[in-house]
């Protein structure tokens, strides 16, 4: 038998200190979430747990004298390519706890992402580019069924076709739904602040929604799932569209479970629950085993809001997804989102996090071709969301057919995130996703909504430079628009699902 549990002796990461730049001013001891470093009186050191250390950083971030480093321990397993590194540490995880590992955030493998395959097109000498600095450049974007053809009253001028409710956004990005209580309350004013003041949406999750955000429901997507938490006719009326929530890319086909530790007062009074009980998403609705039924729940939401908020149909990107995604539109969706494999989470077993689902790239093009095949594109918006890192990402998105994307990990990143897949143990370091009182007084609201806001507005101008040497002044014209696309380094296959040409074509 070990002497040492493995996870004490072999751990993965180690706390460097320089004793000569330590002043022991502690503030490493106070910062760790972890207990991965403590003061030891007698010798007058700050000493490690490295074993406790998960390389969050917020140690570092706050050492005044630049005295740590988190490193990787250099003690390495033996190399074997098939038993990994990795493949060691979950046994060793398992053989302890004789349960699922768990993780969070999004799929951390090197899946092909197909982003980068992608090159976009620019305009030389007999087709001229658009200086976005100096004309206008159009990047709003309205969400919902649209009309295949409109018509006119007898004057010529006045519209008589009548148009569902559409959402308007500045730019063809959302705040994607994380709950509160997988997030603190801080997290969410900031996404809703970041929202109004761009001219854009944030998603409630699955959690309900605080009444302190009821001001910014012109703004707010809230979410309904199988847990049916917070839903009341009030929450329905507090949104500017309602989403329905099948699944989400990190873990499609099952359900969530926030431990009954972590339901404190405001979480229960959101989510219309006892304090400290558990909240248990089901896998499924119990109530949606067809389209029709999910038909009948679109509409029941419908009437309960008189026919004011679009209805979107949340499912991950799954083998079939394109023929969910008809099914769903002909169901009556305004609009479908798609979370792909890359998608993250507050908690997820690890299995489904890295092994279930398919890129969100391929499931745009899939969708956008059967929608189109089925003469249903117009009657239904496509919202991709799931590992979104950059205006380009978006760009490449919406040529391949999406309308809009939704993020959460930059929202996330915009507040001091540093992704050390440590959102489940409710013990995050830079207070994102905790409802410790202590830990979640560090995300301070009001700089994290400058912090998105700031993001929206770089990517808006990147988008605007990157549509105006392609010369497109409205982002409505690259929509679906592949033949501005051309890949590199994809097999035929590849780029025929993706509806692509390869470079040099
Ligand atoms: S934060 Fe830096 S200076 Fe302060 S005790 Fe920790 S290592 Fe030493
Ligand atoms: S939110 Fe916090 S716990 Fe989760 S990955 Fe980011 S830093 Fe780690």
């Amino acid at each position: 038998m070990l002497f040492k549990k493995p996870q004490v002796a072999f751990y993965p990461f180690m706390v460097l200190r320089d004793d000569e730049k330590c002043i022991r001013c502690k503030s490493c001891v106070d910062q760790c979430s972890f207990d991965a470093t403590y003061y030891d009186k007698d010798l007058d050191k700050i000493l490690n747990h490295n074993e406790n250390c998960v390389n969050c950083k917020r140690c570092e971030a706050f050492c005044p004298t630049d005295a740590i480093k988190v490193v990787k321990n250099p003690s390495t397993f033996h190399p074997d390519a098939n038993w990994t590194e990795e493949a060691i540490r979950d046994i060793h995880t398992e053989m302890l706890t004789g349960a699922v590992i768990l993780t969070s955030t999004g799929n951390d493998k090197p899946i092909k992402n197909y982003f980068d395959h992608l090159l976009l097109d620019a305009c030389q000498v007999t087709n001229p580019p658009i200086d976005p600095l100096r004309e206008p450049m159009e990047l709003k974007t309205f969400i919902g069924r649209k009309t295949d053809k409109v018509e006119f009253e007898e004057d010529g001028v006045t519209i008589k076709t009548k148009i569902g409710k559409q959402l308007e956004l500045e730019i063809p990005v959302m705040f994607s739904a994380m709950s509160y209580g997988s997030i603190n309350l801080n997290l969410q004013k900031a996404m809703a602040r970041a929202a109004k003041e761009f001219g854009t949406f944030w998603n409630t999750g699955e959690g309900g929604l605080h009444k302190s955000l009821r001001d910014y429901k012109d703004c707010t997507v809230v979410q309904v799932a199988s847990g049916r938490f917070g839903v009341d006719l009030e929450y329905l009326e507090n949104s500017a569209a309602i989403e329905i929530k099948i699944g989400q890319g990190a873990k499609p086909g099952i359900g969530g479970h926030l431990p009954g530790e972590k339901v404190n007062e405001g979480i229960a009074e959101t989510r219309m629950i006892p304090v400290g009980a558990d909240a248990i998403s089901p896998a499924p609705h119990h109530d949606i085993y067809s389209i029709e039924d999910l038909r009948q729940l679109i509409y029941a939401l419908k009437e309960a809001t008189n026919y004011e908020k679009p209805v979107f149909v949340k499912i991950a990107a799954v083998h079939n997804v394109a023929a969910i995604a008809c099914g769903i539109a002909h169901a009556g969706a305004d609009a479908i989102v798609i979370d792909g494999v890359r998608g993250g989470t507050g908690a997820t077993p690890k299995s489904l996090r890295d092994h279930v689902g398919i890129p969100i790239e391929l499931a745009i093009a899939a969708v956008d071709d059967r929608l189109r095949k089925e003469g249903l594109r117009n009657e239904v918006s496509l919202i991709a969301a799931g590992g979104f890192r950059s205006a380009v990402d978006v760009l490449k998105a919406i040529a391949l057919g999406a309308d809009a994307v939704y993020i959460g990990t930059v929202a996330k990143l915009a507040a001091g995130c540093t992704q050390c897949q440590q959102c489940h143990t409710g013990r995050c370091a830079w207070g994102i996703t905790t409802n410790d009182p202590k830990l979640a007084k560090r995300l301070n609201p009001d700089i994290v909504a400058e912090n998105l806001y700031n993001i929206l507005r770089a990517w808006a101008h990147d988008i605007k430079e990157l549509l105006g040497a392609m010369g497109i002044n409205a982002i409505e014209s690259i929509k679906g628009n592949r033949l501005r696309l051309r890949s590199w380094g994809l097999t035929e296959q590849e780029n025929k699902i993706l509806g692509v040409l390869p470079a040099g074509m």
